[in-house]
């Protein structure tokens, strides 16, 4: 091949590879704190050496960035790309430090400039543009696309403001401060401010008899793409997340600034960039506001557009389109995509529509993430209406032709008509973005098994009586053990390696080699060396608090931990009633007796969405009974509680290496998967969880015996329902334990007495989520717990152990490969 620019020897000095010794990354960094930054030694601080350094990866990232596109293009593979509006990603730094090889290099070269690479790390801000699970899923999704060489982009939205700050208050409430997480320049970006799509909203919508149309008028912003690097581990592949900013098309409204109206001017483009400014902070909790409507149309035309013209450069006919384009929904917040795309083809590409539509639906798959009603999105007819009228036409026309087929296969079945059809009846209607996810998709999932067998019975019943069961698969969670081992539990990490004999490299990205640990399982010598390793994680995390909140804890106590969103159905309440349980029980016993008891350290983090009051008022109890608790000599010694302010990624590489038993208590049937459960247990971790999501298929996989199982089953929980509603029983009579203890609040002895009776009362009058139906289970499960960790501690090693050494199942690249090979037909792309 010909080069194509100018001289090819001149080029190809000028092209580097990424920095690989320490006195290259050195100067590198140098460079960039004189240039970059303008800045030299004499006035270098640690957020400028910060600077400096991810400048450096930064560059090495866009060298094997490049390298993969360019291979990515030449070979024009099919691709796959995730759609999330939310993509939970954390640090940087040292992530791609650890996926490229290189931070042993960079820790030298860093000390030789008088930093310390650790301090750099722990000075970077969260990239927090998710709320809980289903961001964090996203991210562990990319690292693993890039890790095991799969063509895939992420797209999402470059969100100016993201997941608040959480301040706790003098009165233990919640206060949200803003997330201005972009104000230092972000170096992980790359501004393209040359990819740029134009998307309408509002306007007039004409449809023709073929059942194409026009849509004019109405307003338009900018889509501008920012791309941020995803590194694979130990490969060159660096796969892309495309993010988009709104912009106003001109900058200002041409006709109110030519007539000297400034004000309007101004506001018509404030209204354009208000678009992306801020994450909408509520986790499986539809809020039907239009400005998130609009954020999802923006965001879903602008990647459409994107992927189109990306394809379009290959010349390949348009009915090959699902031939080189997999698009995954990660959840219904994308499902627009599936109107935009019939409108792209029908409207501007001149498609018939049934070939549209068969060309839609092999492109999509679509990702359930829930079966809580209040979480299904339905968005009312009249605002649709107002803001895509054009979309509406479409969505009436698919689902005329549906209900013709549903019909034909079902005569005379009115009420399912009513169940299966896109709009939902009333005043107004609604439009159902579950069915429209389901009728323009290839292939659905769940996100475990039993949640992927409750979407099948439940929420999708008509429809996998109408498709066939084929259509509807499951995909268990991952999570990538990249970030949460080999990061998060480096000491673990290391153990591992050297115990089984198989490089890091190998076995990070192949997690089922972990099972080599199990022929250790007995030695002395390794039991010991793996209790070091929590004891120390214990330590470090310790420090932390003691940092924080001013609180010595005793590491040598178990640590308890449930941390994760504050939600009625993952029943931070109950983990609660049970610490006041616990305290009540010891404070009852003699000096002498207490002696016998296991200490405990319970720790909560997560945060409530700023409109969920009960989530909000239980935050506010666990801080006022942990002031009781901890301020009591009489128990200091065996029991500590904590709220730790402002969950985060971050906050949970620390806590996830440190817990002895962390719980997942959900309501059973409720949690879909969960994948801080995994987390925990990949690190050694033990749970105490309820027969509901992932926990299930982890107790398959480390033995039952090895997990603290307590509470009722999925498939009663609807007849318990039905009991508290026509036959309902007093607390005092389910649990008199229960009761005492909510008698204990409600009488004022943890502080204001009437501020928690809205939260007691959800489980004295309903209790819809069942904690009176699971205490007294939830008890014996804390006291085997107790038993086991203080009277057989060798026992309890095994158990961690073991747990460890079965979890290579839920890597998310088996995940991201199961999603490959059974979703996609994609297969890898390795650079050389
Ligand atoms: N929030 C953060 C910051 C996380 O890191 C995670 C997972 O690790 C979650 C939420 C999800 O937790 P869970 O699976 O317990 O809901």
């Amino acid at each position: 091949a010909v080069w194509p620019l100018g001289d090819e020897a001149v080029w190809k000095s000028g092209l580097r590879g990424v920095h690989t010794e320490v006195p290259s990354i050195a100067k590198s960094i140098v460079n960039h704190v004189q240039t970059t930054l303008a800045r030299q030694a004499y006035n270098l601080d640690n957020a400028g050496a910060y600077g400096a350094v991810a400048h450096t990866v930064r560059d090495d990232l866009i060298i094997n960035w490049n390298d993969t596109q360019m291979h990515y293009t030449r070979k024009a593979p099919k691709r796959a790309y995730y759609l999330s509006l939310e993509f939970l990603m954390g640090r940087t730094l040292d992530n791609a430090l650890l996926n490229l090889g290189t931070k042993d290099a960079y820790k030298e070269s860093v000390a030789k400039l008088g930093f310390n690479v650790e301090d750099l790390i722990d000075s970077e801000r969260d990239a927090a543009l998710g709320n809980g699970g289903l961001g964090r899923l996203a991210a562990c999704y990319l690292d693993s696309s890039a890790s095991q060489e799969i063509p895939l982009w992420g797209y999402g939205l470059r969100y100016e403001y993201g997941m608040f700050q959480q301040l706790i208050a003098t009165d233990g409430s919640q206060l949200e401060a803003p997330d201005p997480w972009l104000t230092h320049a972000n170096p992980w970006e790359i501004p393209r401010l040359d990819v740029t799509y134009d998307v309408r909203f509002y306007g007039h919508a004409e449809r023709f008899d073929d059942k194409n149309g026009i849509w004019s008028g109405g307003q338009e912003v900018v889509a501008v793409a920012y791309d941020v690097p995803i590194p694979g581990y130990a490969t060159k592949n660096t796969n892309n997340i495309r993010l988009w900013k709104s912009a106003p098309k001109r900058g200002f409204d041409l006709n109110s600034f030519n007539a000297g109206d400034y004000e309007r001017a101004v506001e018509s483009s404030n209204s354009a960039e208000a678009l992306t400014k801020v994450l909408y902070p509520n986790d499986n909790h539809m809020v039907g506001k239009e400005l998130r409507l609009k954020q999802q149309y923006f965001w879903t035309a602008a990647s459409l557009a994107d992927i189109m013209r990306r394809f379009k450069n290959t010349d390949k006919p348009i009915k090959e389109f699902p031939d080189l384009v997999a698009i995954q929904l990660n959840d219904t917040h994308p499902t627009l995509a599936i109107p935009e795309l019939m409108r792209i083809l029908v409207d501007e590409e001149e498609v018939p529509w049934k070939d549209a539509w068969e060309i839609v639906t092999k492109t999509f798959g679509f990702t359930n993430h829930t079966v809580l009603p209040e979480a299904l999105e339905r968005w009312p007819v009249p605002l649709f209406q107002h803001l895509l009228p054009r979309h509406l036409q479409i969505i009436y026309d698919i689902d005329f032709e549906f209900l013709q087929a549903v019909e034909k296969k079902f005569p005379g079945d009115r009420e399912k008509l009513a169940r299966m059809s896109l709009i939902q009846e009333g005043m107004p209607q609604y439009i159902r973005m579950a069915n429209l996810a389901v009728l323009g998709s290839k292939k659905v999932n769940g996100v475990a098994e039993l949640h992927s067998q409750l979407v099948r019975t439940t929420i999708l019943k008509d429809f996998v009586e109408f498709y066939g069961s084929s259509k509807f698969g499951n995909v268990t969670n991952g999570v990538t053990p990249r970030r949460w081992l080999d990061q998060c539990n480096p000491d673990l990490s290391n153990l591992i390696t050297e115990t089984i004999g198989v490089p890091k490299t190998t076995w990070l990205k192949d997690l089922y080699l972990i099972k080599g640990i199990l022929d250790k399982v007995d030695d002395e010598t390794f039991q010991k060396k793996f209790a070091a390793v929590k004891r120390k994680n214990k330590e470090r995390l310790a420090a932390y608090i003691h940092s924080t909140l001013g609180v010595t804890v005793d590491a040598s106590a178990m640590f308890d931990i449930q941390v994760k969103r504050i939600h009625e159905y993952k029943r931070q309440t109950l983990n609660l009633l049970g610490v006041i349980h616990r305290y009540l029980s010891i404070k009852a016993l003699t000096p002498e007796e207490r002696k016998k008891v296991n200490k405990r350290v319970v720790i909560f983090a997560g945060k409530a969405a700023p409109g969920y009051y009960i989530a909000k008022l239980t935050i506010r109890l666990i801080v006022n009974v942990a002031r009781v608790i901890n301020a009591d000599p009489d128990t200091a010694e065996y029991l500590t509680l904590l709220f730790l302010p402002d969950y985060s990624v971050s906050l949970a590489e620390l806590l996830v290496p440190a817990s002895d038993i962390s719980q997942h208590i959900s309501t059973a049937g409720t949690e879909a998967s969960g994948t801080s459960n995994m987390k925990f247990t990949l690190n050694g971790g033990l749970l105490v969880g309820t027969v509901d999501g992932a926990n299930i298929e982890i107790a398959e996989e480390v033995g039952e015996e090895n997990v603290f199982f307590f509470g009722h089953l999925a498939a009663t929980v609807e007849d318990i329902r039905y009991q508290h509603a026509y036959h309902p029983v007093p607390v005092e009579q389910k649990s008199p334990a229960l009761a005492r203890i909510l008698n204990e609040v409600s009488s004022g002895r943890f502080g204001d007495a009437h501020v928690y009776e809205p939260l007691l009362n959800t489980i004295r009058q309903s209790d819809y989520y069942l904690l009176t139906d699971d205490f007294d289970s939830y008890l014996e499960a804390q006291k085997m717990v107790d038993d086991i960790y203080s009277k057989d501690p060798i026992g309890w090693i095994k158990r961690s152990i073991t747990s460890v050494a079965c979890m290579g199942k839920f890597s998310s690249d088996r995940a991201i490969m199961e999603y490959a090979e059974e979703y996609w037909n994609i297969e890898r792309v390795k650079l050389e």
